[in-house]
C-alpha cells in the first residue's frame, strides 16, 4: 500500500497505518500525515495495542452527515448519488479501533521479508509475469516501469488481486472523518471517493477496500486514485478492483509521477569493508556509486549488473551493522512514496529481483536480535533526552532525529555508530 497521505494508502491488514510506519525504523513514521500504509505486510504484528482516547464529536452522526451532504453537493456531487452511497451507513467501531491502536510490538524486518518475499509469492508472480506479458510490456513502454516491480507491488498490495479488502469504503471513511484522528484528511478522502463514484468507475454497492479506505488491486487511497488511476484496458472506467491492466498501469503511472527512473534498479546488496564508518549509512548521506566504491562499498554479488559510476545512492543497514547492507538508488525513494516504509520498499525491490531469477539476500540477518517494543523505544528516547541528546519527541518512532541521537551516544561509547536502536543500547542508558 502506498501512502495514503501522500496520495494513496492502502492497507489491508487491520493493523493500522501507524503500525507500518512504526514498523520501520528508518521511516519517519508519520503515517497518516505522510503516508499511511497499512499494509498487508509491513504492518507486522501487534501483540498489544493501546487505544488512544478520541474526543466525542459535538454533532450526532446524522447532523454531521447532513452538513457533509451539503458540502458534497456544493462540490458537484449528485444528491441522489450521495444518498445511495450513504444508504444505511453508520459509524463502524472496528475501524475506529484500528485507527487508534498503537501496537507495542512490530515485526523485525527479516520476518516481514520472509512473508513478503516468500517462495509461494515468487512462484505465483512468475506465472503472472508470463500470463500478463502483453499488458505489462505495453505498460512498461508507456510509463517506463519494469514489469517485475509492478508485479511485486501487485503481490504485496493485494496478493495479486486476491485480497482487496471487504470494508465498505464510504462507511470506513465516514467513520474516520466523523470521529477518527486527522478528520480533515479523512474528509478529503471521503469527498474524493464520492467523486470516484460520480465518475462511474465503480458502483456504491461494489466499493470495497481496506478498513482505511485503500482500494483495488493496488490499494490506492481515494485522492491518489483520482490523481493517478488510469483506464488502461479502454473500457471507459478506471477499475482497480476488477481490471488487472488498470491496476498495474495505475501503479506504473503513480511511480512515474513519483520520479521513477526508467532503466534503473532500486538498488542492490553490498559488502562493507572492515572499519567502515557506519555513520555514512544514513538517508541524508548521498554519494555517487564511484565514491561508495572508493570507500570500499562493493556489490555483494559480482555478477549483479552495477549502476553507472555517477549514479547517486544512499547506504541502508535495515538491521544495523550486524545485518545486510544495501546501496539504494533514487527508485527506492519512488517506492517509498508509494508506501513510506523501508521494509516495504526493500520487499518490493527484493521480490522484483527474485521474479527476475536474481539472488536473495546473501548476508545473514541478526535473527537473535530482540526488537525493542514501543514502550522501550519511548524509554530509549526519554533516556537519550535526559542525557542531553536530542532524539525529538518521545513517540516511540525511530526517525532521523532519534537515529542521530543514537549515533551520538554510540560514538561516545566507541560503539559502531549505525544509529540502530537495540537492547544493549537501552541497557547501557539504564545503567549509566
Ligand atoms: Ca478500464
Amino acid at each position: 500500500m502506498p501512502n495514503p497521505f501522500s496520495r494513496r494508502l492502502s492497507h489491508t491488514a487491520s493493523a493500522s497505518l501507524l503500525l507500518l510506519l512504526a514498523a520501520c525504523a528508518d521511516t519517519p513514521a508519520q503515517a497518516l500525515t505522510t503516508t499511511p500504509q497499512p499494509a498487508p505486510a509491513v504492518t507486522a504484528t501487534a501483540a498489544a495495542a493501546t487505544p488512544t482516547p478520541i474526543e466525542t464529536p459535538a454533532l450526532s452522526f446524522e447532523e454531521w452527515r447532513t452538513l457533509l451532504r451539503s458540502d458534497a453537493i456544493a462540490a458537484g456531487i449528485d444528491p441522489a448519488l450521495f444518498d445511495r452511497a450513504f444508504a444505511g451507513v453508520l459509524p463502524n467501531p472496528d475501524v475506529l479501533k484500528a485507527d487508534s491502536s498503537q501496537p507495542e510490538f512490530t515485526r523485525p524486518v527479516w520476518e516481514y521479508l520472509d512473508g513478503a518475499v516468500s517462495q509461494t509469492r515468487i512462484n505465483r508472480g512468475r506465472v503472472l509475469l508470463v500470463q500478463q506479458r502483453g499488458d505489462l510490456s505495453r505498460i512498461e513502454q508507456r510509463y517506463g516501469v519494469a514489469s517485475e516491480i509492478l508485479v511485486a507491488i501487485w503481490g504485496l498490495e493485494s496478493n495479486f488481486g486476491g485480497n482487496i479488502g471487504t470494508h465498505n469504503v464510504v462507511r470506513s471513511l465516514a467513520t474516520l472523518a466523523y470521529e477518527g484522528r486527522r478528520q480533515a484528511f479523512w474528509r478529503s478522502q471521503l469527498l474524493a471517493v464520492l467523486q470516484i463514484l460520480q465518475h462511474g468507475d465503480i458502483s456504491p454497492e461494489r466499493l470495497v477496500g481496506s478498513w482505511a479506505g485503500a482500494m483495488g488491486q493496488t490499494q490506492f487511497m481515494p485522492t491518489t486514485y483520482n490523481e493517478h488511476a488510469v483506464d488502461f484496458d479502454g473500457d471507459g472506467k478506471r477499475d482497480l478492483w476488477n481490471s488487472a491492466s488498470d491496476a498495474l498501469a495505475s501503479a506504473a503511472h503513480y511511480l512515474q509521477s513519483s520520479g521513477w527512473q526508467s532503466g534503473q534498479s532500486w538498488g542492490y546488496e553490498v559488502r562493507l569493508p572492515q572499519g567502515f564508518d557506519y555513520a555514512l549509512a544514513d538517508p541524508e548521506v548521498r554519494r555517487s556509486v564511484a565514491e561508495w566504491r572508493a570507500l570500499g562499498v562493493t556489490p555483494y554479488s559480482q555478477d549483479r549488473e552495477q549502476a553507472a559510476d555517477d549514479t547517486m545512492a544512499t547506504l541502508m543497514l535495515p538491521a544495523g551493522h550486524r545485518g545486510p547492507a544495501f546501496l539504494l538508488q533514487s527508485n527506492f525513494r519512488s517506492i517509498l512514496r508509494y508506501n513510506n516504509s523501508t521494509s516495504y520498499a526493500l520487499a518490493i525491490g527484493l521480490l522484483s529481483d527474485a521474479l527476475r531469477g536474481g539472488d536473495s539476500v546473501q548476508a545473514a540477518w541478526p535473527r537473535d536480535d530482540r526488537q525493542l517494543g514501543r514502550s522501550e523505544r519511548i524509554e530509549l528516547q526519554e533516556r537519550l533526552a535526559a542525557k542531553g541528546f536530542d532524539p525529538g519527541p518521545a513517540d516511540g518512532i525511530i526517525g532521523a532525529n532519534t537515529r542521530k541521537a543514537i549515533r551520538a551516544l554510540q560514538l561516545q561509547l566507541n560503539w559502531p555508530a549505525d544509529g540502530y536502536p537495540d537492547e544493549n543500547l537501552l541497557q547501557q542508558l539504564r545503567t549509566r
